[in-house]
């Protein structure tokens, strides 16, 4: 494709954490308080002292505990002696010509994820990953050839935030009249990963990002998209409180085993009795079904009928995504033509059906893409040839 994109290879001086100091970044309030307790801050002081790091860590983006001026020299000294406030290294930066950004982010034990942000009329979202790779494999999905490493710490998923605020330029200056614009609006975690299979990590995370003293986003302006980990959706509600998205993708249990293997395990009626559970749905806090055109796949008019029965009593809004391909993807787009037509069945049942606009496709922004661009630039003949034949199964 011929749109302008540029990449930086950035080599910024951000540290990765290192043994001996704590990362701050990520810790709960109540983490943050035992810490600097342990540390040596007097057990009457350390709830004042957990809000002022707070403000300077999470509402003015500082990285130095020398900037931290509300705070006496001996104590900032301390902090530094046990403390670090470590964000993840970014190693490529892409912008798409559209204003899509895409971040590979490097984190500790060398392992890489990406970000991406998508800025839109009003609003810009970042979406984040919650795991090295993913268990499960889906099989429209790139994320989904690469194998799982490991879980993200609170402090990488908090971190991809501060990592595009810093990007963006978005933190404030003191002084400066209230922008009550932002550009990072809205949180999805919808980036690599299943974010349920690592849920004391996404909760942790996004206790520290809806808190009002920092970063501040709303429960409202965040949505955890699941592939459909049933045991774990009531908890969401309840202990994050965040807006649910489903990657729905097929309304039949043959076709979803197939794009969705995880529902051989909890099979399409099993999801939905757990989401019409879902403690806080309502019409204003709606669920979204994301559902992928596939051609031939999923994208039939019987399909769209089926789907509109099956979500029959669930507030929910259904999210049309024209399949974003990747090279060796064994699926196709469906054609403009045939999701209108879907869409079209969806919304006259009722439910809006939003087409997605495919973003920053000059830049692969499709979750799992970049990184696995970036291995095959590291990787031998042979171990392409591996790839290719996962990116198939
Ligand atoms: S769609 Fe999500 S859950 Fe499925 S393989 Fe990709 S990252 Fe994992």
């Amino acid at each position: 494709m011929s749109a302008p994109i540029t990449q930086d290879v950035l080599t910024l001086p951000r540290k990765l954490p290192e043994g001996g100091l704590t990362n701050i970044v990520g810790l709960t309030r109540d983490q943050l308080q035992a810490a600097l307790i342990a540390a040596g801050t007097p057990a009457r002081q350390a709830r004042m002292r957990v809000g002022q790091v707070w403000q300077w860590v999470y509402h003015w983006g500082v990285r130095d505990f020398a900037q931290m001026t509300n705070l006496a020299k001996d104590y900032r000294a301390l902090l530094a002696r046990h403390f670090e406030i470590a964000l993840p290294e970014v190693v490529t930066r892409q912008v798409s010509a559209d204003g899509t950004r895409k971040y590979l982010l490097r984190i500790a034990g060398g392992h890489e994820v990406e970000t991406v942000y998508i800025p839109e009329e009003g609003r810009g979202t970042l979406c984040v990953s919650s795991q090295v790779g993913c268990t499960l494999t889906c099989s429209f999905c790139h994320t989904g050839t690469q194998k799982l490493v490991r879980n993200l710490t609170p402090g990488e998923i908090v971190g991809q935030l501060m990592v595009a605020r810093d990007d963006l330029g978005e933190w404030p200056q003191p002084g400066a009249p209230k922008d009550e614009t932002r550009l990072v609006s809205n949180l999805v975690l919808m980036g690599m990963g299943e974010p349920l299979y690592n849920f004391e990590g996404v909760r942790d995370a996004m206790k520290v990002v809806m808190d009002g003293e920092g970063l501040s986003l709303s429960r409202r302006r965040i949505t955890l998209s699941t592939s459909g980990v049933v045991p774990e959706i009531a908890r969401t509600a309840e202990e994050i409180g965040c807006l649910l998205a489903v990657s729905f993708h097929a309304t039949t249990d043959d076709v979803r085993d197939r794009l969705v293997p995880i529902n051989r395990r909890w099979n399409i009626k099993t999801l939905l009795d757990a989401l019409r559970d879902y403690p806080r749905l309502s019409n204003s806090e709606r669920i979204t079904f994301e559902y992928v055109m596939l051609d031939g796949v999923n994208d039939s008019d019987a399909d769209a009928r089926r789907l509109v029965q099956l979500i029959r009593g669930i507030p929910a809004k259904i999210n049309l995504i024209p399949f974003n391909e990747w090279p060796g993807a064994p699926y196709q787009r469906s054609s403009r033509e045939r999701i209108e037509a879907f869409a079209d069945i969806i919304y006259k049942a009722g439910y809006a059906s939003p087409i997605r606009t495919p973003r920053g496709e000059d830049i692969m922004a499709a979750c799992g893409q970049l990184k696995s661009a970036t291995e095959r630039g590291r990787k031998s003949k042979a171990e392409i040839a591996a790839d290719s034949r996962l990116q198939t199964h």
